[in-house]
């Protein structure tokens, strides 16, 4: 498909923008993510990862502490709630090691589908497309689906994308939607997927 050898075009080295160094450190990332810049994470985590080194470290935060490390980042309060139920999950349930099946993070307080994937495709290898508010938006409007929530666009990419490169798709999706297309002003006159893009042509 022309779309996806443009994106690839374009994007041919990107990776996620969280700092990690293993699937702990990618799930709590992401679990913070949510409604916040992955600079404002990374920030955070940065003092955070040394504090809580793994899910037990986790499962004894006092929430009034948790909450102090990582205030400055929005929804700080339920977050924090979330990774310490998330931690303490970890450690009755999956003897303090991070699942590597869809199932197994859905459990995870503060996981939803999204952050499984996330974690699934870049901490495990395994294929996944994670549809966040970019890859949602952009792939709405280059036609590549019509779905009218993260799991119809997911399940349709995954209809049409190779699962080869689901991974990678999921990375071309978010740079061009922060870079390009974006929410607000997408920058149409100078994308080089204009020729190809349902929104672009049905606009001139
Ligand atoms: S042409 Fe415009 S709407 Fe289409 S992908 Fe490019 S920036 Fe987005």
């Amino acid at each position: 498909m022309k779309i996806l050898k443009l994106l690839k075009e374009t994007y041919p080295d990107v990776e996620t923008a969280l700092d990690f160094e293993n699937p702990y450190q990618l799930l709590v990332a992401t679990i913070l993510s949510a409604q916040t810049t992955d600079i404002q994470v990374n920030k955070v985590t940065n003092n955070l990862f040394p504090k809580y080194p793994s899910p037990k470290e986790l499962s004894e935060a006092t929430q009034e502490e948790l909450e102090n490390d990582i205030k400055t980042i929005g929804l700080y309060k339920n977050k924090s709630k979330n990774l310490i139920k998330t931690g303490k999950i970890l450690m009755e349930k999956f003897n303090g090691v991070i699942p590597d099946t869809r199932e197994g993070l859905m459990e995870l307080p503060g996981a939803g589908r999204k952050t499984a994937n996330v974690v699934l495709s870049n901490a495990f290898n395994i294929p996944a497309i994670a549809v966040d508010t970019h890859v949602f938006r952009v792939s709405r409007r280059l036609g590549l689906s019509q779905g009218k929530t993260p799991d119809e666009v997911e399940q349709d990419l995954m209809k049409i994308i190779p699962k080869e490169d689901w991974k990678d798709a999921h990375h071309w999706l978010i740079w061009h939607g922060r870079l390009v297309c974006k929410a607000q002003n997408p920058n149409c006159q100078s994308c080089p997927l204009s020729s190809e893009c349902c929104f672009f042509q049905n606009s001139h």
